[in-house]
């Protein structure tokens, strides 16, 4: 079992903050400070350009990828690590297109993050090529996979409210029907157990912030199954992702394998604090995470139902169908979230009206709920969160 007091010693949390935001950005690990530090200091500062070689920057985006891969069920070498989540997106969904030749439709759902959306829209719109974009709702998702259907578009956690898609059952029904799966991990890579290999799913991608706390700006993922990493085309072909880049050659030629997925110079800094965030990983089991995160969210939906009928749970009840985080309604979420930020209970808004709570086992424990839950029910008691400054809306929510 793992030592969870032990992982939350490795974090940089501040006195009296209660952080429920872990889905959206992580904490910082303490060592990614130092790491950071000698990273500059000692190869940027000392090694300047030889630090590509010397100190393996080259090579970090598929060795972060594997870190990571080991966290998703992924097979060695089929993941890499760059860019953003969007950008990564598009990528992948490109390259789906293209091994789906005849297809005119990619499937999604309206509990998708937007961005993934708009990216696969200005893709469409690119290609110009007759594609429709098909939002559906999410439970009829499992109905809409036909074989006219190019690719099928997922994110496993829905944003908002938890909940999750069933990544094995729609995997297969895709395949079954020649349909390309894109999944879209960012809510969970670090929240719960996935078995990319298991499922046989062909792409997926997500973030390093949110769970798996790499820092504002951390390099997104992709996966590509093996058996179709040496045939597809990596649709944004920058110079890093070329066989040869140093040849400098003016043709083309993808990458082996995984490499191929690679665009540009990679952020070596953001990777340096990736990397230390992952360490903490080599202390844990996904298993473990799972099984406490659900003793975590039950106890805070238990409290919250108890003591704040004004609030509406819009996570599923069932913790084996949500991810990490747990989601309330409540028509004045957004000061009620402004008005417990200021007593310290980070968590966010999204519009409408949900009020979300991430809960992170790796240093998130059972008092640190029980305290969350006594100030959201005496902030619901004292309407606290009725008064001007907590209406005003800021840029991010
Ligand atoms: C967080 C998130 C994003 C954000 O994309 P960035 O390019 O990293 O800003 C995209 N998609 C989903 C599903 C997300 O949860």
């Amino acid at each position: 079992m793992t030592d969870f007091a032990a992982t939350k010693a490795m974090f940089d949390l501040p006195a009296g903050v209660l952080y429920l935001d872990g889905n959206s950005l992580g904490p910082l690990p303490k060592a990614a400070v130092a790491r950071v530090g000698d990273m500059m200091r000692q190869e940027w500062g000392e090694m300047l350009i030889t630090g590509w070689n010397k100190a393996g920057w080259m090579g970090m985006p598929t060795n972060l990828g594997d870190r990571i891969g080991g966290l998703i069920g992924a097979e060695p070498g089929s993941v890499v690590v760059g860019d953003t989540l969007s950008i990564k997106v598009y990528q992948a969904v490109a390259s789906a297109l293209d091994l789906s030749k005849g297809r005119r439709v990619v499937l999604s759902d309206t509990g998708n993050f937007p961005s993934d959306l708009y990216m696969v829209e200005g893709l469409l719109r690119s290609l110009n090529a007759g594609y429709e974009l098909r939002v559906v709702e999410p439970a009829a998702v499992a109905d809409s996979i036909t074989d006219e259907i190019a690719v099928l578009m997922l994110t496993e956690v829905d944003y908002r409210t938890g909940r999750m898609h069933d990544m094995k059952k729609l995997s297969q029904q895709a395949r079954a029907q020649g349909v390309i799966t894109v999944w879209d991990l960012a809510h969970s890579a670090g929240a719960i157990p996935v078995d990319l290999a298991g499922c046989n799913a062909d792409f997926a991608v997500g973030c390093t912030y949110k769970y798996l706390n790499g820092g504002p700006g951390a390099p997104a993922f992709i996966y590509v199954a093996p058996r179709l990493a040496a045939s597809v085309r990596p649709a944004l072909s920058g110079w890093l992702g070329h066989e040869t880049p140093f040849a400098f050659d003016l043709n083309y030629r993808p990458g082996a394998g995984i490499e191929r997925m690679r665009v540009g110079t990679p952020p070596v800094i953001q990777m340096a604090s990736l990397a230390a965030a992952l360490d903490i990983w080599d202390m844990t089991t996904m298993s473990d995470i799972r099984a406490r995160s659900i003793e975590l969210t039950e106890m805070f939906v238990a409290l919250i139902e108890e003591t704040c009928p004004q609030l509406t749970l819009a996570s599923p009840r069932d913790p084996h169908k949500r991810g990490s985080q747990v989601s309330f309604r409540f028509e004045d979420g957004y000061a009620a979230m402004q008005a417990l930020i200021a007593r310290g209970v980070i968590g966010d808004f999204r519009a409408p009206d949900i009020m979300r709570f991430g809960f992170t086992p790796l240093y998130i424990d059972e008092d640190d709920v029980r305290q969350a839950a006594a100030i959201v029910s005496e902030i619901m008691q004292t309407r606290a969160w009725d008064r001007p400054e907590f209406k005003i809306r800021q840029k991010v929510t």
